[in-house]
């Protein structure tokens, strides 16, 4: 599997979770939160304001003339979204076209709605060089590193997987 924005958040997020997911075992179908996800995606698309593009193997939320906008519905993993939108930069900067990032977090209680902006560096582009050769080397392992027993376990779709 070629390395894409999900596989970034998930690398960031649990190693044994990017490795299921690319490793095809895929239970996210399941979740609650994924379905809210979904949820939000849908309705913003009936609202006329969704504009979701994709490009080679990544899928984009949202695309303006200044801004690569991904839209969450928590803030729960920021470092994995804020990791994945900046893959999604790299992308799009290797093909000539050049964004700064915003995500759009968008809770059911409003007031928690934030945004927050990233950008791409020097510095920031040789992190996802690592990070996406770590998870070239991880997901070719024959197995998947261990259940991590934390408590962001408890909201993930592969909790059954790895629990029970
Ligand atoms: S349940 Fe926990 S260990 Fe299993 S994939 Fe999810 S976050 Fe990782």
């Amino acid at each position: 599997m070629k390395v894409n924005g999900t596989l970034v958040n998930y690398y960031i997020h649990c190693k044994r979770q990017c490795w299921l997911h690319s490793n095809r075992i895929n239970m996210e179908n399941n979740s609650e939160e994924v379905k809210v996800g979904k949820a939000i995606h849908e309705l913003k698309k009936e609202q006329g304001k969704k504009t979701e593009v994709a490009i080679d193997n990544i899928r984009i939320d949202k695309i303006t003339k200044d801004y690569l906008i991904e839209i969450k519905k928590s803030d729960a993993d920021i470092e994995a979204v804020r990791w994945q939108l900046l893959f999604y930069l790299k992308i799009l900067k290797d093909k000539g076209i050049e964004r700064r990032g915003k995500i759009e977090v968008i809770e059911k209680k409003k007031e928690n709605n934030k945004i927050i902006y990233e950008e791409l560096n020097e510095e920031i582009e040789k992190e996802l060089k690592i990070i996406v050769k770590g998870i070239e080397e991880l997901i070719d392992l024959p197995k998947p590193p261990n259940v991590i027993f934390e408590n962001k376990c408890k909201k993930c779709a592969y909790y059954e997987y790895c629990y029970i």
